[in-house]
């Protein structure tokens, strides 16, 4: 069995104790996971015993190669997607049918439901995300190499790095070194924040010149094959104010208490509270206003949540970000990000990006 079709028997698993006789997998990167097939506009169909990849002429060929042995159900051009799907869920004869609330369109859901009168649909969430929050040895070796990457990348830029530079210019440079590096790309557009606008946690990177400013907060990452890392740096580029270490320190000992709770069996809101409660203390509380962290894979942001009232347990293979920051309107903010492997008898983190305050100072 490959690791695919071990993907597909764990997903029948979990459609069994749904009470579903099949699955129509409508997210694309669920599919990949699924499938192995990397190209878009695609759905799966799996039932308990078989499963039919939905497609169209543009990926027959790439089906053959990422996919060999998978069933195939090509559309004729000016079928479309639904009307394809509409016949391979007739002809598997499910009863009840689960389909992926995230991601199939409303008017698609009420197209099926009208056509297919004899198949309950249920609506799921997360059955394949579920699957995919633990990683298997492959997928946290290229997580490693897009770990590897974004640090290599980062070393170029902040060695290079001048006052001149807009912070656009810093992400496209950014950008270019990951690629000259062998990354696919960004893992997500990079977010480079000189100032007070680094009390925008998701600022985009504009005309401002860094040099202007005494602190750059960048946030990026890098794609390796599908998988993506995700860190986030504040460089000192100006005058070092108490203030800004003063806070750096606490985010720097809020990460570190995060990070220190990370094991199997411990749930994902006591690790947002352990980092949570190190900058209650210092007095910043209410300037925290995100959660600690997020799962990283196939997507930027995916399960388990590393938030207040997240409940699951950790598990060994889960690949999670630490990213407690403190953000001040009109001054501006400190994240410092790691990725972090869940292992089995506690954690790895795999980024090692220079984080003590004195490492920040850009020269
Ligand atoms: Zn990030
Ligand atoms: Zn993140």
């Amino acid at each position: 069995m490959d690791r695919y079709q071990a993907r597909r028997s764990r997903l029948r698993k979990l459609l069994r104790k749904e009470q579903l006789d099949g699955l129509l997998v409508t997210n694309f990167k669920n599919v990949t996971y699924l499938t192995g097939f990397t190209g878009d506009d695609s759905w799966l169909l799996v039932t308990p015993r078989e499963e039919v990849i939905l497609s169209d002429f543009r990926y027959t060929e790439q089906l053959d190669q990422e996919c060999p042995g998978l069933r195939q159900q090509i559309r004729p051009s000016g079928q479309t997607i639904v009307e394809a799907a509409e016949k391979v869920i007739e002809a598997a004869k499910c009863s009840s049918l689960g389909i992926e609330g995230r991601s199939l369109t409303v008017t698609a859901h009420e197209t099926l439901a009208e056509k297919l009168k004899a198949v309950t649909l249920k609506t799921t969430a997360d059955l394949v995300e579920q699957l995919r929050e633990v990683k298997d040895a492959e997928e946290i070796a290229e997580t490693r190499r897009a770990v590897r990457l974004a640090e290599r990348a980062f070393a170029v830029l902040r060695a290079t790095l001048t006052p001149d530079q807009t912070e656009k210019q810093v992400a496209d440079r950014l950008e270019h070194q990951l690629r000259l590096f062998g990354a696919a790309g960004c893992s997500f557009p990079p977010i480079v924040a000189a100032g007070a606008r680094a009390a925008l946690p998701h600022a985009r990177p504009d005309g401002q010149v860094i040099g202007d400013a005494d602190l750059l907060l960048v946030d990026w990452g890098a794609q390796s094959g599908l998988y993506k890392s995700d860190l986030t740096r504040v460089l000192v580029t100006g005058k070092i104010s108490p203030k800004l270490e003063r806070i750096y320190g606490v985010v720097l000992k809020a990460q570190a208490a995060g990070i220190a709770a990370i094991r199997p069996g411990v749930l994902a809101e006591d690790v947002d509270a352990a980092a949570r409660a190190v900058i209650e203390k210092a007095g910043f509380g209410p300037r925290f206003g995100h959660s600690v962290g997020h799962g990283i894979g196939l997507d930027i942001h995916e399960r388990p949540r590393m938030a207040i009232n997240q409940k699951a347990p950790l598990r060994a293979g889960m690949i999670v970000t630490v990213e407690p920051g403190i953000y001040l309107p009109g001054w501006g903010g400190v994240r410092i990000e790691d990725d972090v492997l869940v292992t089995r008898d506690g954690h790895e983190v795999l980024s090692n990006v220079p984080k003590e305050f004195s490492d920040t100072v850009v020269q």
